[in-house]
């Protein structure tokens, strides 16, 4: 599934994790040209006008802004934001647009790009890799500025350390090679596709191949840089504890902007064997299929066994990507009422399973973004509408973000449709 997008962008794709460790998901992917303006072009104007105002009297240097913000007049405007508009199910003529764009050029950037946009008081909307599968780092139905952290990609390995500092725009697959250009025995255990962003794959958990052996991402990472919504630039140490913890698979855009991680390198071995089988149900597909769940975890963690389900269609068009347990729904029309058949085909598939999965709450993996299990407007029941969904994603850990949450974003700043929020200010005696 994960290269679908780059080898046919034609096509498009709803799929639900059925993985009983991570059960919930929706995406639909791709890119599609657009050309439609945001919200208002007058509240554009003004929006455009405050920031460059602000920005330039947070800053000694006056004339820089102009090369970060655009907004739609820019002939670069949509091209900048298309580039990261990974699902194409949200880069058509309806899709909202943002009044702005802002794509930091420098740590700086993000600091003064916050504070101001605080001061402005619209959304902010942060994206890396754009692979959200719902959009949600580009896509909002309030009027919204995206800040865009492409340029902030810079890797930094240390061999000798086995660690290496990466910055949140550079993609997963650009560490990959970062590491393998430095050395062939070492890697991160990290997810597949190799254009997903690493500002919301490790702050959303992240996994991958090496997942037996070596866990999730984030039980990889042992320090981080944040901007919060003082426009300071926290370290581990400077965050403490349970803001460090909360953006190891909490998702960072509650809590501020990640701009790097420093992660802890892992040995591999310089030669991977990968082979597939494949088999039909006329191959008794179904008591492999059987069995494998009583194996899968236990046997030498140096195999991983990815299942994957698919229908004979993706096979006759050369579609394996390999062992992963999945539902997925595949369509090549381009119209709104092929979209709704494939995305009710989805929804239909996920409640057959309901009696087959995890159960109060039915779980979910926020990596695998699905507004359909409860989102929240940010209004005065915020609380409430996100222990709807922070429960399914979260369980017992949801109560520790939102105490996390209070204390380094009280007035919910950094918010979106289903952000951690802090607690009601009635209740904000319980945080210590
Ligand atoms: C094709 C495909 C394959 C995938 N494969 C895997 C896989 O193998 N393993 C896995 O675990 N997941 C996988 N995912 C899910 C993926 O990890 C998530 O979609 C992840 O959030 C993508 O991060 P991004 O930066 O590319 O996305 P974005 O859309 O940029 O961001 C996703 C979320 O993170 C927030 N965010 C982004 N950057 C920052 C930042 N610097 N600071 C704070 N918040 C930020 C955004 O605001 C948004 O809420 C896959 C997704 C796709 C589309």
């Amino acid at each position: 599934m994960h290269s679908v997008s780059k080898t046919n962008p034609n096509r498009r794709n709803t799929f639900r994790s059925s993985n009983p460790f991570m059960p919930v998901s929706m995406l639909l992917f791709l890119s599609l040209l657009c050309t439609l303006f945001p919200f208002s072009t007058v509240a554009t104007d003004s929006v455009y006008d405050n920031l460059v105002h602000c920005l330039s009297s947070n800053t000694n240097t006056k004339d820089q802004f102009s090369k970060i913000i655009y907004n739609p007049y820019n002939s670069s405007y949509t091209t900048i934001l298309q580039d990261y508009i990974r699902n194409r199910r949200f880069n058509t003529s309806t899709t909202r647009k943002p009044l702005l764009i802002v794509t930091p050029l420098k740590e700086s950037d993000v600091q003064t790009t916050i504070i101001c946009v605080k001061k402005i008081g619209v959304q902010l909307k942060i994206r890396s890799g754009g692979h959200d599968y719902e959009g949600i780092s580009y896509v909002s139905n309030v009027p919204f500025i995206i800040l865009d952290i492409f340029n902030l990609r810079s890797i930094d390995i240390d061999i000798k350390d086995e660690t290496a500092w990466v910055q949140s725009g550079a993609t997963v697959g650009e560490l990959y090679y970062s590491i393998w250009q430095k050395s062939k025995v070492h890697g991160f255990p990290a997810g597949i596709c190799p254009t997903m962003g690493i500002g919301g794959h490790i702050s959303g958990g992240g996994y991958g191949n090496l997942l037996r052996k070596y866990g999730l991402s984030v039980d990889n990472v042992i320090d981080a840089q944040i901007v919060d919504v003082k426009g300071r630039i926290l370290d581990r140490k400077a965050m403490g504890e349970d803001l460090f913890w909360a953006i190891r698979g909490g998702g960072g855009a509650s809590f501020g902007v990640v701009l790097a991680y420093k992660l802890k390198l892992v040995p591999v071995s310089p030669i991977v064997t990968v082979f597939r089988v494949i088999k039909t149900l006329e191959d008794n597909a179904s008591d492999l299929i059987y069995h494998w769940q009583f194996v899968a975890n236990k046997i030498d963690s140096n195999l991983f066994i990815r299942l994957l389900l698919q229908p004979n269609y993706y096979k006759e068009q050369g579609y394996w990507n390999i062992f992963k347990l999945q539902y997925f729904a595949n369509w090549n029309e381009d119209d709104a009422a092929s979209d709704k058949k494939y995305v009710e085909q989805t929804r239909t598939l996920y409640s057959y399973m309901t009696p087959f999965v995890s159960k109060n709450p039915r779980e979910a993996f926020l990596n695998y973004r699905d507004l359909d299990i409860g989102t929240t407007d940010n209004g005065k029941n915020t609380y409430t509408e996100a222990m709807v969904y922070g429960v399914k994603f979260f369980k017992g850990n949801f109560a520790r973000l939102v105490k996390a949450k209070t204390i380094i974003d009280p007035e919910n700043f950094f918010r979106n449709e289903q952000s951690i929020p802090p607690l009601p200010s009635h209740e904000r005696n319980k945080v210590n």
